[in-house]
């Protein structure tokens, strides 16, 4: 049997050259936990978390890689359901007096979750090389180039209103079929100006997408929506508050024809599966390297297909492309970076990873999730 022995997480961020905004929030850099599971047998996985505080998140990975140390490490679930365990009371569990540690608390859930996600993608790469297979493989896909989309029109505050559009052209120039630019943090009539721009720029061809980052209520999303429908939206990504509903979800769905996204800010399965079988949403974009894991992102991509809905996963395509193979009649495809404005790291932390080109994600046939960190160029940004 092969061994968990050891479980190490880092974290390392890249400042931006100028700060970036999302409707929601500033960003100054761009950031990342690696989690390093070595085995008895001489393996070794990585885990790439995206959460914060990054040293919470750390300390959480080393915590739960103790309890997890002497486990098969090919056995992804039982090591998920007992990490996944800590999470709630248990009769011997006070005090910690069965061994264990104590009941984790309830605040630092997002940090429990990420790290939890962590050690369990960290598995599947050691699965994938315990057995000589790359992911792709051991779920059943084909590994097929896959379609992929770069993400922009983050906001610069002195920026001009209309800079997006060329930014977005530049991607479609790069080749990308489809778009998706950063909204919802001016008026609506401001931006109205913004995606009209961007649609005349990029042509009638390519597919635009919009990412909202949960800017609105339900009424004025509603009114959004109606003011964008003319620009032959594809999606609307987290429309509403993040205080909103499936309930919420359904109604603006009723009151649009533009497709609804969301699932980045779910931490589990559980309310993943509430939005999914809500019938408000028609893409699905868990995210593995935030929360709970590739385990559990297969299974949230399970249940969406089972209701109709497509397969769009945040980010991080080299890890998430595998996933969507696994998935060749409701797959959507992954989220890429058009370019290292957004996240420099991302463009210099491999020394091998799938390639990402004219609109594609070309898995390798390397075993596990097949790339390695280029470990060296990491340490300028360790923190
Ligand atoms: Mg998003």
């Amino acid at each position: 049997m092969t061994r968990i022995a050891s479980v190490k997480a880092r974290a390392f961020s890249a400042p931006l050259k100028h700060p970036l905004w999302t409707a929601h929030e500033e960003l100054h850099s761009s950031s990342v936990v690696l989690v390093e599971v070595s085995t008895d047998d001489g393996l070794t996985g990585i885990g790439q978390v995206h959460g914060a505080p990054m040293k919470l998140v750390c300390q959480y990975v080393e915590k739960l890689g103790e309890v997890a140390r002497g486990m098969d490490a090919t056995a992804q679930v039982p090591v998920w359901e007992k990490l996944m365990a800590l999470t709630s009371p248990r009769p011997t569990g006070m005090g910690g007096r069965d061994g264990l540690p104590q009941p984790l608390p309830r605040g630092d859930r997002p940090q429990i979750m990420a790290a939890i996600g962590g050690i369990d993608s960290a598995l599947w790469d050691i699965k994938g090389k315990a057995l000589g297979v790359p992911v792709w493989k051991l779920l059943g896909g084909e590994g097929k180039p896959l379609f992929t989309y770069a993400t922009g029109g983050y906001y610069e505050l002195d920026a001009p209103l209309h800079a997006c559009a060329a930014e977005l052209e530049g991607f479609v120039k790069r080749g990308y079929r489809a778009v998706k630019l950063k909204t919802a943090g001016l008026s609506i009539e401001k931006e109205v100006e913004r995606i009209k721009a961007t649609r005349a720029a990029i042509g009638n061809d390519v597919l635009l997408m919009l990412d909202m980052n949960a800017a609105y209520d339900l009424e004025e999303c509603i009114r959004f929506a109606h003011a964008v429908e003319p620009y032959g939206i594809y999606w609307l990504e987290e429309p509403l508050h993040w205080y909103l509903q499936p309930a919420d979800f359904a109604v603006l769905a009723r009151n649009t024809p533009i497709p609804l996204a969301h699932g980045e800010r779910e931490m589990t399965r559980f309310t993943a599966r509430d939005f999914i079988t809500s019938g408000a949403l028609g893409f699905m974009q868990f995210d593995s390297t935030r929360f709970a894991g590739f385990t559990e992102s297969l299974r949230v991509s399970h249940l969406a297909e089972q209701h109709g809905v497509r397969i769009a996963p945040h980010l991080v395509p080299e890890v998430h492309a595998h996933l969507v193979s696994a998935f060749p009649r409701l797959g959507f495809g992954v989220e890429s970076h058009g370019g290292p404005e957004r996240d420099p790291l991302w463009f210099e932390m491999f020394t091998e990873r799938a390639q990402v080109r004219d609109g594609q994600v070309h898995l390798n046939d390397r075993p596990g999730f097949g790339f390695d960190i280029d470990w060296k160029a990491m340490e300028k940004y360790r923190v």
